[in-house]
C-alpha cells in the first residue's frame, strides 16, 4: 500500500470500527477515524497510539455523526479542506441496534434506520466526489452490514419479490423503509411480514444490502474483474463478534473481523469483486 492510501471509516472509536483503523494503519493506509463524539474520538486515537507507537501517525480524527445531515456535510467539508480528492477507501461501520426483546418502539426504529440505512447512503453520496479518481484508482466502499439482513428472513413475499427485482430502484428501497416506520406507527409491523427476529436491525440491514447492490449495478463501469472496474462495494457481516453491541458476547473478536474487513477493501483491483455480500461465520470460514 502507498502510504498515498487514504481510508475513512466511520464509529472508528470502538468494536469493529476501531478494530479496522488499526488494521489498516498497522498496513500503511492513511486512516481516518471517525467518531460522532469528541471525547470518544480523541480518546480512541490515544489508545491507538499506545498500541500502535509511530504507525499510528497516519491517523486522523475527525468528528462524524451518521445519522446528522449536518455532521456529515460538515465532515465532507473538513475531509475535502484537509486531504482534497484523494479517498481511496469507506468503511460504512457505524450502528446501533436496541432489539433484545420482541418489541419494537418509534423511536428505537426511527433510529435504527436513520443510522444503519440512512447513515451509508448519504456517507457515500457525500463522499463520491471526494474519491481520488484515476485510470487507475479503484472506488472501495465496504458496508458492514448483517446476515439478519438477508432476503430470507422477509416474510412479506410481495416486498420480497421488489427487492429480489434485478431492476430495483432506490427509491424503491426508500419506499420500503417508510412502508416499515409507518407500520411500526401503526403497530402492523408483525402482521405486514417483516422480519420477525430484531425486526428494526434486519429491516435497516435488509435496506443497506438492496442499496449496496443497486449503487454496485447502476455503476457504469460494473464489470467484475477487469480494467474498466472504478468502483467496488461490497457488504459485510462481522457474524457475531464480541463488542458492546453483543455485550460482549461471540464467536470471536473484533480484530478477527477486522482483519477480514480489512483483507477485502485491500484487495488487488484485478481481484475486486462488486455488488457481493460477504459473511464470516467463524474465524475458519467465509461465506
Ligand atoms: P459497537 O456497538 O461496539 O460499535 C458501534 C459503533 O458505531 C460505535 O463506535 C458507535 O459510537 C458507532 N455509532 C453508532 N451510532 C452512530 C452514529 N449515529 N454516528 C457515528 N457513529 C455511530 O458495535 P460493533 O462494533 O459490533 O458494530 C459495528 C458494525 O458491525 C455495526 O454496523 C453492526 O451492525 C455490525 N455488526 C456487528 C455484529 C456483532 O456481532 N458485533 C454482527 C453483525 C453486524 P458510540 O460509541 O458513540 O455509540
Amino acid at each position: 500500500w502507498s502510504k498515498e492510501t487514504v481510508a475513512v471509516v466511520t464509529g472508528g472509536n470502538k468494536g469493529i470500527g476501531f478494530a479496522v483503523v488499526k488494521r489498516l494503519a498497522e498496513v500503511g493506509v492513511n486512516v481516518v477515524l471517525t467518531a460522532r463524539d469528541k471525547q470518544k474520538g480523541e480518546g480512541a486515537l490515544k489508545r491507538l497510539r499506545e498500541q500502535l507507537g509511530v504507525a499510528a501517525s497516519q491517523i486522523h480524527f475527525l468528528l462524524l455523526d451518521v445519522s446528522d445531515p449536518n455532521s456529515i456535510k460538515t465532515f465532507a467539508s473538513s475531509f475535502k479542506a484537509k486531504f482534497g480528492p484523494t479517498l481511496d477507501i469507506l468503511v460504512n461501520n457505524a450502528g446501533v441496534s436496541f432489539n433484545e426483546l420482541d418489541e419494537n418502539s418509534v423511536g428505537h426504529a426511527e433510529c435504527v434506520i436513520k443510522t444503519n440505512f440512512y447513515g451509508p447512503k448519504f456517507v457515500i453520496e457525500a463522499l463520491l466526489p471526494l474519491f481520488r479518481s484515476s485510470s487507475s484508482s479503484v472506488t472501495r466502499i465496504l458496508n458492514v452490514s448483517s446476515r439478519l439482513g438477508s432476503l430470507n428472513k422477509m416474510r412479506n413475499e410481495e416486498m420480497k419479490k421488489c427487492l429480489e427485482n434485478e431492476e430495483l430502484k432506490e427509491e424503491e428501497i426508500e419506499e420500503m423503509v417508510k412502508k416499515f416506520l409507518r407500520d411500526v406507527k401503526n403497530g402492523t409491523w408483525k402482521s405486514e411480514g417483516w422480519p420477525s427476529y430484531w425486526t428494526d436491525y434486519a429491516v435497516s440491514k435488509l435496506a443497506l444490502n438492496a442499496y449496496s447492490k443497486v449503487l454496485a449495478k447502476n455503476n457504469n463501469n460494473y464489470k467484475l474483474g477487469s480494467n474498466n472496474l472504478k468502483m467496488s462495494v461490497n457488504c459485510f457481516c462481522p457474524g457475531f463478534t464480541k463488542t458492546s453491541m453483543t455485550k460482549g458476547k461471540g464467536t470471536h473478536t473484533a480484530d478477527q473481523a477486522a482483519s477480514l474487513a480489512a483483507t477485502l477493501v485491500l484487495l488487488p483491483s484485478h481481484h475486486l469483486p462488486t455488488g457481493k455480500f460477504f459473511l464470516l461465520r467463524n474465524t475458519n470460514n467465509l461465506a
